[in-house]
């Protein structure tokens, strides 16, 4: 089946092209444009998207965490849930004097798996939360400022071992808690990029980090913003069904192909 005969597959009814070649979007009955499956080449251009993003939204004041080690906690408890849920999770954490290496490996697991019910998955998020703590006295005697000396990379892999930490979380711990440059790459993101043609729905995780990184080399602050900036587009605009392209500030850049 040719790209051209899954994009005819991939649209549901009321939609006209607008626009052809390699990449292609349609425009439905209510006037929206509707991405279809674009194909990759080249670079995108991440500078002008931030700088639409930036112009448009302002800045995020990305994370939203009292310290280095609430921005870790609510890494992790908002895996797979709403950031709202994950803070209603924090501040019991916080009402209960909780919110510190030692206390969450001392609370006994029933008693922290109530207090972050609200984050969902609150069995296997308390093992996460003690897990990293155990992980960060053993490694640097409980200190995140020991912690966060390590080179990027290195840390990196090592908070990849840890229980619960995949690639997002440890790049968010990295990046908004440790002020190291990574990007942080999420659903969000990948969306963005495929629907604008740089990459697929499926891409490795690693290779749209890089496409980041490539561009914006060491630039924490900018790596900070963008990502803060992307999740505002996506939940804004970039919805899963019925992207409002028309009204996003990157819906030009679609319209221009690119
Ligand atoms: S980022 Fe904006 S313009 Fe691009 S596909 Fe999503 S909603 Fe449309």
């Amino acid at each position: 089946m040719s790209n051209t005969d899954l994009r005819q597959t991939a649209h549901r009814g009321g939609t006209e092209p607008v626009r052809t070649g390699r990449r292609r979007a349609t425009r439905t009955e209510t006037g929206r444009i509707s991405a279809l499956r674009p194909v990759p080449s080249g670079k995108p251009p991440l500078d002008e998207y931030y700088n639409s993003l930036f112009t448009a939204f302002g800045p995020q004041h990305w994370w939203p965490g009292k310290s280095p080690f609430e921005v870790i906690v609510g890494a992790i408890l908002t895996q797979n849930t709403s950031w709202i849920n994950a803070e209603s999770a924090i501040s019991n954490l916080r009402r209960e004097g909780l919110l510190s290496p030692t206390a969450i490996e001392q609370v006994p697991l029933r008693r922290l798996q109530s207090l972050i019910r609200a984050s969902g998955y609150f069995r296997q998020k308390a093992h996460k939360l003690k897990a990293f703590c155990r992980f960060l006295r053993a490694e640097f005697g409980g200190s995140l400022k020991r912690m966060f000396e390590a080179p990027t990379m290195m840390l990196r892999e090592e908070l990849l071992g840890v229980f619960g930490i995949g690639p997002e979380t440890a790049d968010s711990i990295l990046l908004y808690a440790g002020d190291h440059a990574v990007f942080v790459v999420d659903a969000y993101t990948t969306r963005l990029l495929s629907r604008h043609g740089w990459s697929h729905e499926k891409e490795k995780y690693d290779d749209v980090r890089w496409m980041f990184e490539r561009q914006f080399p060491g630039n924490a602050k900018r790596f900070n913003e963008f990502h803060a900036l992307i999740v505002n587009t996506g939940k804004t605009f970039c919805r899963t069904r019925d992207p409002l392209c028309g009204e996003c500030p990157l819906g030009r850049y679609l319209e221009e192909g690119r």
